[in-house]
């Protein structure tokens, strides 16, 4: 079994890209309990390798290597650039979400915040051609957040997994193929 219900949004996801392939290395941000990671870990095989992101503790998984921690914090940063070694990763997954308030004018800014943090730190690890499954939420920012993934990668798409409520705002943002980073 599966972590958490979110693991299920990744599955579709997957089955519909078809991102996640035998032997990849996958960075996995806000990864906690660790649903999504099960799910690649599952997809990349023995030979791949997952780093798993989060504030919160995160049971040991096979095939998965956890940093605890803010990913945006300099010391995890640190701790993340050592673990790549040097190597830049095939796919970043991103199921970041603040602590929401409930207020959409404090919670909308926040999560666009983290996504787009999300996607800076997703552009310097990734392999040219690279892919990114991003979390984010519709409302204000959404558009400027899709503007700059269109900018840095050849396709991006949107998704709404049938494991992600309709009710909910949250949609998955899907950029592929990394253009080279400008000289
Ligand atoms: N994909 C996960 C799964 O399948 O188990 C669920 C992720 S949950 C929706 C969002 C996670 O983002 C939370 O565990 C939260 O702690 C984490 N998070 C939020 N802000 C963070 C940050 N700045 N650094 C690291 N993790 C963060």
């Amino acid at each position: 079994g599966y972590r958490s219900r979110a693991a299920y949004k990744l599955l579709e996801i997957n089955q519909k890209e078809r991102l996640l392939r035998p032997g990849m290395r996958v960075l996995d941000l806000g990864a906690a309990p660790g649903g999504w990671s099960q799910v690649a870990a599952q997809a990349i095989g023995r030979s791949g390798t997952v780093i798993a992101v989060d504030l919160l503790p995160i049971t040991p998984l096979p095939g998965v290597t956890v940093l605890q921690g803010d990913f945006t914090d300099a010391a995890l940063l640190a701790q993340l650039h050592t673990q790549l070694a040097g190597q830049a990763v095939d796919v970043v997954l991103s199921d970041l979400a603040p602590t929401f308030s409930g207020v959409v004018a404090v919670d909308q800014p926040r999560s666009i915040y983290l996504g787009e943090l999300a996607a800076e730190l997703a552009v310097t690890v990734l392999k040219p051609n690279g892919g990114l499954v991003l979390k984010a939420f519709h409302g204000t920012g959404l558009d400027d957040l899709l503007r700059t993934l269109r900018q840095q990668f050849v396709r991006v798409t949107t998704r709404k997994p049938p494991a992600s409520r309709a009710q909910s705002k949250e949609i998955y943002l899907v950029a592929r193929q990394l253009r080279p980073l400008p000289a």
